[in-house]
């Protein structure tokens, strides 16, 4: 964090004491509201011979070489069920004491890559894999009684982040991945089970944040939290249940989002992936309850200017080891091996494809058919399927790419979602023209 403890004050409404209610929501919160661009659907969209589609064609191999019951294992334990295989390695089943610690991150990926490799495909293969994780999830939400998680100590990161207490990992950040992942397979496969359990989730979740004081709720949000303002975002454009687009406008994190609203560039130092994330939830906040021109929406575009013309290299990556360094210290940080993670460039273009769905400007997609070229097709093996971490701006420097089976880093998780989504950014539509 580079705000001084001043900064942090202003932006959480200063004097802290002062912010202790829930924000308030954006205006009109029902509205309807259809942007005037919209994507085609994955299943409309077919791949022609060339790099994209081998790209593709190597992912699914690696999607159908991973077994579901490996990746569902712990979600099993902790809902006091017998595991069905043993779990994989890397991130999967770290030791409970080290900081990496995203325990069933895949799984969640896992859903989204296979539901739109299915609707990309229409591989049954694909499909069946989706039904039988959502099964197995549902299975052990019957237990738990909403919650699920596959951190070595069950619920308790969860709990302990909305009691105030010293918490494990990144609980909120690997929650997001689930809930992304059954709200995937319910719009990509069309699974009304995934949006049963997806719901039960966000209830369970609604349910424990309520008598959580709203300073403690903000400070527990400056732990890496993914998207949790999205996928509860997207919860209530579907359901249309105002209890989610209140949760949804609580899991925003205040410090960020006010300074980006007064068009204040604060991002040095920060951690990369922890912040566009929250943007992206921010685009979807402006886009679902209708406070376009508001404070979101505010934030997210001037959010994504700073970071895609501003603080980008010429391939569209960005930062060092992770974090946002000054903008003028470019030069500083070419010879690191550890610029542009994969994860960064693949959400910066989940921002791009909703602030251009809004506003069709042609900037926008220019840099994301940059990022698309430099930093997702080219982070993936050509030979194994494996996807990079980094990608390093250093000349000459090694590609590291993740194992099959004993990796699954963050990036291993975007990485299988990429190549299986190629069509989907292709063509748009307004109401009468291509
Ligand atoms: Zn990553």
């Amino acid at each position: 964090m580079t705000h001084s403890r001043r900064d942090a004050l202003k932006y959480l409404g200063a004097g802290a004491a002062t912010y202790t209610c829930a924000p308030a929501l954006a205006t009109s919160i029902a509205r309807d509201y259809t942007p005037p661009l919209r994507y085609f659907g994955l299943k409309d969209v077919r791949l022609g011979d060339g790099p994209f589609l081998a790209a593709q064609k190597l992912d699914e191999k690696y999607l159908l070489e991973l077994e579901p019951d490996r990746m569902l294992a712990n979600f099993r334990s902790n809902a006091g069920l017998p595991p069905r295989a043993p779990v994989y390695g890397g991130w999967e089943s770290v030791e409970p004491w080290i900081w990496i610690r995203c325990h069933g991150h895949t799984a969640g990926h896992y859903l989204t890559a296979a539901a739109c490799m299915f609707e990309t495909t229409g591989d049954t293969r694909f499909a069946e894999r989706v039904d039988y994780m959502v099964a197995e999830l549902a299975g052990c939400q019957a237990k738990t009684g909403g919650w699920l998680t596959a951190f070595p100590d069950g619920v308790a990161p969860l709990v302990d982040s909305l009691a105030g207490k010293e918490f494990a990992g990144v609980p909120w950040y690997t929650t997001h991945k689930v809930l992304a992942g059954l709200r995937d397979a319910h719009l990509h496969r069309g699974s009304k089970a995934a949006l049963d359990v997806w719901v039960k989730f966000s209830d369970w979740i609604d349910k424990a944040c309520a008598g959580v004081p709203e300073e403690r709720f903000q400070k527990m949000l400056d732990r890496e939290h993914g998207g949790m303002n999205e996928v509860l975002a997207d919860l209530y454009a579907i359901t249309r249940e105002t209890r989610y687009a209140h949760l949804a406008q609580r899991f925003s994190h205040q410090s960020l989002l006010r300074p980006l609203s007064d068009g204040l560039d604060k991002l040095d130092g920060l951690h990369s992936n922890t912040q566009i994330p929250k943007v992206i939830g921010f685009s979807r906040i402006a886009e679902t309850m209708g406070s376009i021109g508001g404070t979101y929406d505010e934030a997210a575009r001037f959010f994504w200017k700073t970071v895609a013309e501003q603080r980008s290299f010429a391939t569209g990556g960005h930062g060092d080891v992770e974090h946002f360094f000054p903008k003028n210290e470019f030069v500083k940080h070419l010879p690191s091996g550890k610029t542009m993670e994969t994860c960064c460039t693949h959400n910066m273009m989940r921002l791009t494809r909703s602030l251009y769905a809004r506003d069709p400007q042609v900037r926008y997609f220019d840099y994301f058919e940059k990022a698309l070229f430099n930093g997702i097709l080219a982070a993936q093996d050509p030979e194994t399927g494996m996807n990079t971490y980094f990608q390093s701006t250093r000349p000459g420097y090694v590609r590291l790419y993740h194992t099959p089976f004993d990796s699954f880093w963050c990036c291993t998780g975007s990485g299988i979602e990429n190549h299986a989504r190629y069509g989907e950014s292709i063509y748009a539509h307004t109401d009468d023209a291509l």
